[in-house]
């Protein structure tokens, strides 16, 4: 293969070109230092610069004032499952968990070996087909915190109006949608996103971080886990992931320029029109897994009439340049993931794909 095809893969994902491109021009001699970005040190100037642009930038994006920080932390979104009730689950309280997909379930999973936690809601009866009503929501008593999972990468759903618990602090992974749509992040007190999915590459979680939150994390845990060890050291207190860090910055210039959230948003929202068109103009041929109403913009899963003709699809799309396209195993057929940086035409490259595979199997 020689060409680029249209990646739909679920993470680590599709790049921007041009960032590729740049980062590839940059690579042997990042501006005029004579050496690599992967070479030079991160206590020097050029990579501070970076390092602070990319929290600006990111602060900008979400809107956020001086009472938040934003952290660069390594061990991925999974990390995160443990960090969040090490440092903010206490003993003799609780930590309520919404479980929509198998992240949620993850997340919990490690809560529960720390402390107390009780499930506030769970569409897990229903294979995860749907985000629950605010209505359905049922807090314990004064929780430490509310965590949910913005976007199930898996089963393709996603949160359209995010709860307002008043005071709890609301925590959120937002692995696999952040960046993608505007939203108010102020009611959030802790957001986290591996950068794999939608940010940039492999390496770097961003943590964002409401600043009272951070007098809270209990000295008695190890430095590297607690998150105000990252806010006093600028994310420098041991060496940052410096590339996937500078990758993060292009991508978040990036969004800036090409309008910000609202921008792809939009972006986003026309090219999974594209695609859950096919499914719901299909007869049945395609079936969503997702509720229409709990659809996600950046991962659509969806089953064919039998496993054979899934198997078909995927091999097929594969000869027809659109890669990545296997549904995870939970839920199995296809899932494509359309995050930001997948163009309008990969979304019709695909759709017209699903048509023409649909009129030749029915
Ligand atoms: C991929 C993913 C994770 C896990 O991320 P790692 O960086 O591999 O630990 C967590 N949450 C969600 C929603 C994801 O999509």
């Amino acid at each position: 293969m020689t060409d680029r095809i249209f990646n739909f893969n679920a993470g680590p994902a599709v790049l921007p070109l041009d960032i590729l491109k740049q980062a590839q021009a940059e690579l042997l001699n990042y501006r005029d230092t004579g050496m690599s970005i992967l070479e030079i040190s991160h206590r020097s100037k050029p990579y501070e610069v970076i390092h602070q642009e990319a929290e600006a930038d990111m602060k900008a994006l979400l809107g956020l004032g001086d009472n938040y920080r934003v952290l660069f932390v390594q061990g991925g979104g999974s990390l995160q499952f443990a960090m969040v009730p090490m440092n903010y689950l206490p003993a003799g309280r609780i930590a309520d968990y919404i479980l929509t997909g198998s992240w949620s379930e993850k997340a919990l999973q490690e809560a529960k070996l720390l402390g107390q936690t009780h499930v506030a809601a769970t569409t897990a009866g229903e294979g995860y087909r749907r985000i629950p009503s605010l209505q359905e929501i049922k807090l314990s008593d004064k929780p430490a915190y509310v965590h949910i999972t913005s976007n199930n990468t898996i089963y393709g759903t996603q949160w359209r109006e995010f709860p307002n618990f008043g005071d709890i602090p609301l925590m959120a992974d937002m692995s696999s949608d952040m960046l993608s749509r505007p939203f108010d992040a102020k009611k959030f007190a802790l957001i986290y996103a591996g950068a794999q999915k939608n940010l940039g590459p492999a390496g770097v979680t961003i943590v964002i971080i409401r600043k009272d939150l951070l007098d809270e994390c209990p000295p008695t845990i190890p430095t590297m886990l607690r998150y105000d060890t990252y806010a006093k050291n600028d994310s420098m207190y041991n060496t940052p992931p410096c590339f996937s860090v500078y990758i993060v910055h292009l991508v978040l210039q990036w969004l800036r320029k090409n309008g910000g959230l609202a921008a792809m948003e939009k972006h986003n929202q026309e090219k999974a029109a594209f695609i859950y068109r096919q499914i719901d103009q299909s007869g049945g041929f395609y079936r969503g897994h997702a509720e229409p109403d709990s659809r996600s913009l950046m991962n659509i899963t969806f089953r064919l009439p039998n496993e054979e003709l899934e198997g078909a699809f995927v091999k097929e799309a594969v000869q027809a340049g659109l890669g990545g396209l296997k549904g995870y195993r939970t839920v199995g057929g296809i899932r494509a993931s359309v995050y930001n940086a997948m163009s309008k035409e990969g979304c019709l490259a695909l759709a017209a794909f699903m048509d023409e595979f649909r009129k030749k199997n029915s």
